[in-house]
C-alpha cells in the first residue's frame, strides 16, 4: 500500500505570529532576529522578502536592503507556545507526527485520505490560531516537503505517484533533499544541473563517486524515499547560541556563558521530560568560519552540571582558538524519553 504523508510548514512563522498579535504590523516588512546589528535574520515577513531579505541573512545586510523595515527580537517562548498549539491540531488527525523544526512537521496518515485531512489542518490553524500554513501531500517525506514548498503562502499541493518522475525532471538539483551548494557544485562538475540529468545518469557511477549519498540522490530523482515518519524526538536537538556584541577572546567569559546555556537547556529538558546523550559546542570565529565539536555520553542526562561540565571540557580541549570568536553555541541532541522501553534497550 502506498503511504500518505503530509508536510506542514507554517508561513513566515515568527513574523506571522508577531503580525497576528500586533495588527499594526500587518502588511509591513517585519524582520525577526535582526534587532541587533550582529544578529541573523530568523524570519522575514512576505513584505520583507520583497526586499530580498531571507532567513540566515546577517542583520546588517538586511538593514541595508530594507532600512525602513521593522526589526524585532526573537520571542522564542511565544513561538514555542504557538508551535505546541499547532502540534495539538496535528494530534487530532494522526498519531505519527515528526516535528522537523518549530514550524514544520510530517504526519503519516496512511490508510486515510490525506487530502481532506490536509484541508482540515489548514482550516483549524486558520480558525483557531489565525495563522496560515503551506501543506504538501504525497507518498513520502521528500515529495511531501517538496509539495509544501511549491505554493507558498497558504498553499495546498498534492504530488501524485504517477506524476512524480515528470514533475521532478525539470527541477534544479537543489530541490533534492539534502543537496546544498557544495553538493550542487560536485554535481555540476559531472554536467548535472537538473533532476532529469540524475534520472538519466548511471546509478553505479553516482554510487562510485558519492557512496551512499549517490544512491540516495538517484532514488530521490525518481521520487523514491522509504524513510519513515519518526514519531519521536531522537533526531531533534535543543540548543542555545549567542552572537556577542563584540568578538571575545576571554575564555572565562565563554565558560561562564556556557554555564548559563547549560542551565537553560537543562530546564527545558526537564520540562519536556527528555534525557540527552550528545553535547555539541559550536564556535564561530571573527572571520565567520564555524567549528563544532561533540561528545556522546554513555549515560544520558538532563542535569545542568553534567551538561556544563562536558560542554566546558569540549570548549577548553577540543578547539584550537586561532582568533577571537563572535558566536558561541551549546546544543544537546540524541534525545531520549526515559520511560520509552525501546530507547532503554539501546546502548545506554
Ligand atoms: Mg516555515
Amino acid at each position: 500500500m502506498d503511504r500518505s504523508i503530509i508536510h506542514v510548514d507554517m508561513d513566515a512563522f515568527y513574523a506571522a505570529v508577531e503580525q497576528r498579535d500586533n495588527p499594526s504590523l500587518i502588511g509591513k516588512p517585519i524582520i525577526i532576529g535582526g534587532a541587533s546589528d550582529r544578529g541573523v535574520v530568523c524570519t522575514a515577513s512576505y513584505e520583507a522578502r520583497k526586499y530580498g531579505i531571507h532567513s540566515a541573512m546577517s542583520a546588517k545586510v538586511a538593514k541595508r536592503l530594507c532600512p525602513n523595515g521593522i526589526y524585532l527580537p526573537v520571542d522564542m517562548k511565544k513561538y514555542k507556545k504557538v508551535s505546541k498549539e499547532v502540534r495539538g491540531i496535528f494530534q487530532r488527525y494522526s498519531n505519527i507526527i515528526e516535528p522537523v523544526s518549530i514550524d514544520e512537521a510530517f504526519l503519516d496518515t496512511t490508510g486515510n485520505d490525506p487530502i481532506p485531512i490536509a484541508r482540515k489542518i489548514k482550516k483549524d490553524i486558520r480558525d483557531e490560531l489565525q495563522l496560515t500554513a503551506s501543506v504538501g501531500v504525497s507518498i513520502n517525506k521528500f515529495l511531501a516537503k517538496l509539495a509544501s514548498d511549491m505554493d507558498k503562502p497558504d498553499g495546498l499541493t498534492i504530488i501524485r505517484k504517477d506524476e512524480v518522475v515528470e514533475l521532478l525532471e525539470p527541477l534544479p538539483v537543489t530541490k533534492l533533499w539534502g543537496v546544498g551548494p557544495s553538493m550542487e557544485r560536485e554535481l555540476n562538475k559531472l554536467g548535472i544541473y537538473y533532476i532529469g540529468d540524475i534520472q538519466r545518469y548511471d546509478k553505479n557511477v553516482l554510487i562510485s563517486i558519492f557512496g551512499k549519498r549517490g544512491k540516495e540522490i538517484y532514488d530521490f530523482s525518481y521520487g523514491i524515499d522509504h524513510r519513515p515518519v519518526e514519531d519521536h524526538i531522537l533526531n531533534q536537538s535543543i540548543g542555545e547560541e549567542e552572537t556577542f556584541r563584540e568578538d571575545i577572546g576571554d575564555m572565562d567569559f565563554l565558560i561562564d556563558r556556557l554555564n548559563s546555556y547549560a542551565k537553560n537547556l537543562s530546564k527545558e529538558l526537564k520540562l519536556r521530560g527528555y534525557l540527552i546523550k550528545t553535547i555539541t559546542v559550536k564556535v564561530k570565529y571573527k572571520d565567520f568560519s564555524v567549528e563544532t565539536r561533540s561528545m556522546t555520553l554513555s549515560i544520558p542526562t538532563n542535569d545542568n552540571k553534567d551538561i556544563f561540565k562536558i560542554g566546558k571540557h569540549i570548549l577548553t580541549t577540543r578547539f584550537n582558538f586561532y582568533d577571537k570568536i563572535r558566536l558561541l553555541g551549546l546544543t544537546v541532541s540524541n534525545l531520549i524519553y526515559p520511560e520509552d522501553p525501546i530507547q532503554l534497550s539501546l546502548d545506554i
